[in-house]
């Protein structure tokens, strides 16, 4: 299933050998890597280069750095967020468990809101974090951008592992912080000042988010490339998560027989101008990707390479759903958007770049899931996890090198509740059973099926009894939502008696 496999092999086999030895990757002579997890916020399938070019959509989006990137390194067709939703999605990629398992499957309300009870919580805290097993393992931690998983004190990112947080707790933010500043009262946590470790600051005149955000992490990368730690930077981007307010600048260079949307209005655009400020904000995190790299190939600016990182950081790329064709992004191939168990709500572009350690040009064709990189990072970074620690993902690295599925057989699952009832997906091998409420099921190979348009359940009667009664048994070890997003989504669930798992998962 790899591509150009031979070539990247020898180039690993010479770095990593000890690898194919059973033995762990962070051995004494190996110096563990820095990891840059490049997350970004409902990014289209279609909506980066790199990704529109493999499944040969075309795009207008401009994202030369991040397809560079990509394409000296490994491209994943197969990846998935574990829910099709910010909070959730965010919250298993952290803790590696499926969020269902904890309360956590629904997203934390606006802090603004003061739904008092549910501010004052967050992924539980016997949950580990994976930031705090790197930094047991010695790592410096940084989560710069979007926190979404708890913005109470002991659900705070500088409670939970990283070192270092500058961006905002909530879930998006405005993107012209000094406007949204002056604005009083604040109806939303998008207007709130953005904060460092805790410190609400006030943002400088003109300052675009996705900028200072790239800015933040360059500066980090530049003061921890001599050290003798090795970090994980986690820049959580909020683009091109709404509001659509693309940089003017970058509006009038894209488009310059257009009149640049007014930065800070953000309504009333037609969807041509929405797509517009879209690419304009792809473009922006574009040059914030080169920033990043750019520091790693010569972190002291000097123009000289010679004390280049590069060589020794991991790159991932990834989103935290699908896009939201509502707000202007594209999904093609996929079917659906943010908040569908559909492909489009659950499968997301992701590379990953490291010289000479992951195989340059490659794409590889097996499910890998955001769950898995909370083991795989563990086990890059030679960190132990606490036995009593459950994780729902696997350390993919060495199957990933030896280009085999790290998930052949174990069914992998997706869930979100509806008002008043489940929309589910369980996918095993090649073939993805799903359901919306208690419409029929249908069973999909999405290794060649990318829309979802062709049902071979008839084919495969025996396989969905099975599929559906592990859909179940999985279903036995959730726990009721810990919080729900408004007061008006409790009392939806509470009317409705859900979850309604004994229906949701039932053939007919
Ligand atoms: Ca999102």
């Amino acid at each position: 299933m790899r591509q150009r496999i031979h070539n990247a092999l020898s180039a690993i086999l010479a770095g990593v050998v000890i690898n194919f030895c059973g033995a762990s990757f962070a051995q004494d002579d190996a110096k563990k890597p820095n990891i840059v997890l490049l997350f970004l916020d409902d990014l289209g399938y279609a909506d980066v280069g790199f990704n529109a070019e493999l499944f040969g959509v075309e795009t207008d989006v401009v994202t030369p750095n991040i397809d560079a990137l990509a394409r000296a390194g490994t491209i994943f067709k197969q990846a998935y967020v574990a829910h099709p939703f910010c909070g959730p999605s965010r919250m298993a990629l952290l803790s590696g468990r499926m969020p269902h398992t904890y309360g956590g499957q629904k997203n934390l309300p606006d802090v603004s809101k003061n739904l008092e009870d549910y501010n004052s919580k967050g992924i539980p805290e016997n949950e580990m974090l994976m930031s705090t097993v790197l930094k047991k393992a010695g790592y410096a931690t940084a989560c710069i951008g979007k926190w979404h998983v708890g913005s109470s004190k002991p659900f705070h990112p500088n409670n939970r592992g990283f070192d270092e947080f500058y961006g905002f707790v909530g879930g998006g933010h405005q993107y012209y912080p000094y406007i949204s500043d002056k604005v009083e009262p604040k109806i939303n946590d998008y207007q709130y000042f953005l904060e460092r470790n805790g410190e609400a600051f006030k943002s400088p005149e003109g300052a675009y988010l996705t900028d200072m955000l790239s800015d933040e992490g360059a500066d980090y990368i530049a003061k921890k490339s001599a050290k003798a730690k090795p970090f994980f930077l986690y820049m959580a981007y909020n683009a091109p998560h709404s509001p659509l307010h693309g940089k003017t600048e970058d509006l009038q260079h894209l488009y310059p027989d257009h009149k640049p949307a007014n930065p800070g209005s953000g309504i009333n655009f037609t969807d041509y101008k929405k797509r517009q400020n879209y690419v304009a904000m792809m473009y922006a995190v574009d040059r914030g990707v080169k920033q990043l790299v750019d520091t790693l190939k010569d972190p002291n600016g000097d123009g000289n390479a010679d004390d280049s990182i590069m060589e020794e950081t991991l790159i991932v790329f990834m989103s935290d759903n699908g896009g939201k064709i509502l707000q202007a992004a594209s999904n093609a191939p996929l079917q659906d958007d943010k908040g569908s168990a559909h492909e489009g709500g659950i499968r997301v572009p992701m590379f990953m770049h490291w010289p000479e350690k992951v195989p340059a040009g490659d794409v590889f064709d097996h499910p890998v899931l955001a769950l898995d990189f909370y083991p795989t990072f563990a086990g890059l970074a030679g960190a132990k996890i606490p036995k009593n620690k459950k994780l729902d993902g696997k350390d993919i690295w060495s199957d990933f090198l030896a280009g085999k599925n790290s998930h052949p057989d174990e069914p992998i699952f997706w869930l979100r509740h509806h008002g008043s009832g489940n929309e589910v997906a369980i996918r095993v091998g090649n073939l993805k059973a799903y359901r919306k409420n208690l419409s029929s099921w249908k069973i999909y190979d999405v290794t060649t099926d990318f829309s979802e348009s062709d049902d071979v359940s008839k084919e495969h009667v025996e396989l969905l009894n099975s599929m559906v009664a592990e859909g179940l048994q999985w279903s036995q070890t959730h726990q009721e939502p810990k919080w729900h997003d408004t007061k008006a989504a409790l009392d939806t669930w509470t009317k409705n008696t859900m979850p309604h798992y004994e229906k949701t998962f039932r053939v007919k």
